[in-house]
């Protein structure tokens, strides 16, 4: 199946200058959406994990249902400020700016095998603060695995360190 023809591309979302890649499309046709999830989950079953971690929020789309699939936990990493219970917080650099991102100190055991998803790989900037909280707390990264990756923008080469694995990859935004 192929995938490619349920991502729109949208020119100068949600700033003029990025093309934003929608996944709405997938979303809405479950044999996409499906094949998207068993092919992530393919790679994420490879990394041998003991826990899903999503990034909020397009990562919980895939993310979890991922962790259903394979019997693990799930675990959110939210932006700042969601999480009701004790959390660590990583600070990281956007395009314009910083964010933060947190995790709850018990969601993950120290020693714990993580695979971590989300839906695009662009700069890698929020994965790479995802993989800081997980190991923060004392767990690892087994993996990530990307439904989308705009090549060019770093992203993999920034990941260098972690095992990447992604579905679809477009050369331009
Ligand atoms: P990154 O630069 O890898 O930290 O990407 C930041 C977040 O923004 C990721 O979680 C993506 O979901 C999202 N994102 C970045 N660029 C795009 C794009 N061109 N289209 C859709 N989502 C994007």
């Amino acid at each position: 199946m192929e995938l490619e023809r349920y991502i729109r591309a949208i020119p100068d979302f949600p700033r003029p200058g990025i093309l934003f890649r929608d996944i709405t499309p997938l979303l809405g046709e479950p044999g996409a959406f499906r094949a998207a999830l068993d092919r992530l989950t393919d790679y994420a079953r490879a990394a041998g994990p003991g826990a899903i971690v999503g990034i909020e929020s397009r990562g919980f789309l895939f993310g979890a249902p991922i962790a259903d699939r394979l019997g693990l936990p799930f675990v959110p990493i939210r932006k700042e400020g969601k999480l009701p219970a004790a959390r660590l917080t990583v600070e990281y650099a956007l395009e314009y700016g910083e964010s933060r991102l947190d995790i709850h100190q018990d969601a993950v055991a120290p020693g714990t095998a993580a695979f971590i998803v989300d839906d695009v790989l662009a700069t890698g900037g929020t994965a790479l603060a995802a993989a800081k909280l997980v190991e923060l707390l004392g767990a690892n990264v087994a993996g990530m695995g990307f439904l989308i990756e705009l090549e060019g923008l770093g992203g993999r080469l920034r990941l260098g360190a972690y095992r990447v694995e992604t579905l679809l990859r477009f050369t331009e935004g």
